[in-house]
């Protein structure tokens, strides 16, 4: 498995490369749904490249960039174990060598930034299109595999290869959960013990959620979040939108999709299911 640190051994790399790539962008600290990502990307490009890089442009202030979990020992070794084929972990002089303070950006699509979790952190997907358009351009993929764990980032990422004509195919794989339905993310580690015990209830109420076909929306929204809120997790957002354009939609129906952000504690927490 290939190490690369800087553009130059990766761009080297990458034109030696015969067959097809798929890239898989993360921010480390790697649990089992980063892995079923990297398993996905095997099944659809001849080789896998993942991208381990904290990206500080996708971070608001008072954010968690500084404590976010840096373990690139332990990521490298689940990766080299998945049969992953290369690696890139710039730094930031790296991949913003010129700074931040000056820095083009891309603006993500509007309809599609400023709801849910764009509309709670502010700048926070024109940090990931920046960094992620930049990694694109820098590895050239056929395919960039991403979770449904992050299904706005998903629609986000999707439409702006749409609109800049990037020449890659946008993928998402299923979001990976522990036994008791919590999804797998790195914030989980945040969680208090007594936390950890209540975070399960978000899924259960977004499965619950998710069969009542045909009910208003906004009413079932707000029954649930008052139950969340009673057994103490704070709720952000719980909103039903359309999957495909991220529109808000009045009644549950298919082709919609529940997703919340919800807070215990000081960690913030984001989930969403289909009906
Ligand atoms: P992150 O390291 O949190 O930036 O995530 C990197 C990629 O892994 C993103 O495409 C996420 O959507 C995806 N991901 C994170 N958690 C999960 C999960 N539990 N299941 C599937 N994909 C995930």
């Amino acid at each position: 498995m290939a190490v690369f640190r800087d553009l130059a051994a990766l761009r080297h790399w990458r034109q030696g490369l015969r067959g097809s790539l798929a890239l898989v962008p993360t921010m480390g600290n790697l649990h089992e749904g980063h892995v079923s990502l990297v398993r996905l990307a095997q099944t659809r490009a001849d080789h896998v490249l993942v991208s381990i890089y904290v990206n500080p442009l996708q971070f608001g202030r008072g954010e968690d960039f500084a404590a976010y979990p840096r373990t690139l020992d332990q990521d490298l070794a689940k990766l080299q174990e998945a049969g992953c084929n290369a690696i890139f972990t710039p730094d930031d002089s790296v991949m913003y060598p010129r700074g931040k303070r000056d820095l083009s950006l891309v603006m993500p699509a509007r309809s599609l930034s400023k709801v849910l979790c764009g509309a709670h952190r502010p700048g926070h997907f024109a940090g990931v299109c920046t960094v992620v358009a930049k990694l694109l351009l820098m590895s050239q993929p056929h395919l960039l595999v991403l979770g449904e764990k992050d299904y706005q980032q998903y629609r986000v990422l999707q439409r702006m290869a749409t609109d800049l004509d990037l020449p890659v195919q946008v993928v998402a794989g299923p979001t990976q959960r522990a036994a008791d339905g919590l999804a797998l993310s790195s914030r989980n580690r945040y969680l208090t013990p007594d936390e950890r015990g209540l975070a399960p209830r978000i899924f259960a109420a977004l499965r619950e959620l998710a069969q009542s076909h045909g009910a208003m929306a906004a009413d079932l929204a707000a029954s649930a979040a008052a139950s969340l809120v009673q057994a103490g997790i704070a709720v952000e957002y719980l909103e039903f939108r359309a999957e495909d354009d991220l529109r808000a939609l009045s009644r549950v129906e298919a082709g919609g999709r529940w997703f919340i952000a919800a807070r215990l504690g000081s960690t913030r927490l984001i989930d969403n299911v289909g009906v």
